[in-house]
């Protein structure tokens, strides 16, 4: 899935070309970064770097607008710049096969069916605040619910469906190790789904319980938004996560707060 055809690199080469056309307003950046503070925790030089796959990013990507959702430049701005914070240092290839990105303004229903014992189908809608399909669009809503990132979650979702199964393993790099994260994973949610049936109030997500695809897009959130906390409490998640990432958030997070204590 990773080698690269004539017109993968023909796409790379007007994607650039048409991203160092573009120009965004420093005031617009701005305006917007200054509304995802976890873009502190990364690198010093990571700021341009994020900037730069931004554009390309939206140069690649096609958004549309459902429902009568107003996708102004700064909503356009914010998603690209949050889904690229986890491929900031693996590249705009891993979102490959697929271009459209649905916003909605608020939650939606994903059409459901589901035929019962006596072979009655009945069909209705759930309510939902994001859903990718492997090879089809991103579904977001912009109003996003308490504490989630619904951008980070569904494009965590699409990194883990990558190779081909959305099972809440990536498509690891080599030298990494496929026992080592099923062993940090699965240990990690086996403890996390008991804490919760036990009634206890986790600071990550319940969500997560539902499933390890569930858990690994929760857990990419907390990577990026709340890495220390990740980091402290479920310390060989946060590992594989480094290792796949190829971020260390935690270490970035700690500085930030060196800068500007609070
Ligand atoms: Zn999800």
């Amino acid at each position: 899935m990773w080698f690269l055809n004539p017109f993968e690199a023909i796409g790379r080469w007007r994607r650039a070309r048409a991203a160092r056309r573009s120009q965004v307003p420093e005031a617009l950046w701005r305006m917007v970064e200054s509304a995802l503070p976890f873009l502190d925790y990364l690198p010093a030089d990571g700021r341009p770097r994020l900037r730069a796959l931004a554009l390309e990013f939206l140069a690649a990507k096609e958004m549309a607008a459902a429902q009568g959702f107003e996708l102004t430049d700064a909503v356009r701005l914010s998603i690209a710049l949050q889904a690229c914070v986890p491929i900031l240092e693996l590249g705009l290839d891993y979102y490959q096969g697929w271009v459209g990105i649905v916003v909605y303004p608020g939650d939606f229903l994903i059409p459901r069916r589901h035929t019962d014992e006596h072979g009655v189908v009945h069909e209705y809608g759930e309510a939902a605040l994001g859903e990718a399909w492997e090879g089809g669009p991103v579904v977001l809503s912009w109003a996003g619910g308490e504490g989630v990132n619904v951008v980070l979650h569904e494009f965590a979702h699409k990194l883990d469906m990558a190779n081909g199964a959305t099972d809440g393993m990536p498509p690891l790099h080599a030298g990494m190790s496929r026992e080592a994260w099923a062993r940090a994973f699965g240990e990690a949610y086996a403890q996390f789904c008991r804490f919760v049936d036990e009634g206890h109030d986790p600071w990550l997500d319940p969500y997560a319980a539902e499933s390890p695809s569930e858990f690994f897009a929760v857990a990419s959130e907390a990577f990026f938004e709340a890495p220390l906390l990740l980091r402290e409490d479920m310390a060989a998640v946060y590992e594989q996560m480094r290792l796949f990432y190829r971020q260390d958030p935690a270490e970035g997070e700690r500085r930030a707060r060196a800068l500007s204590p609070r």
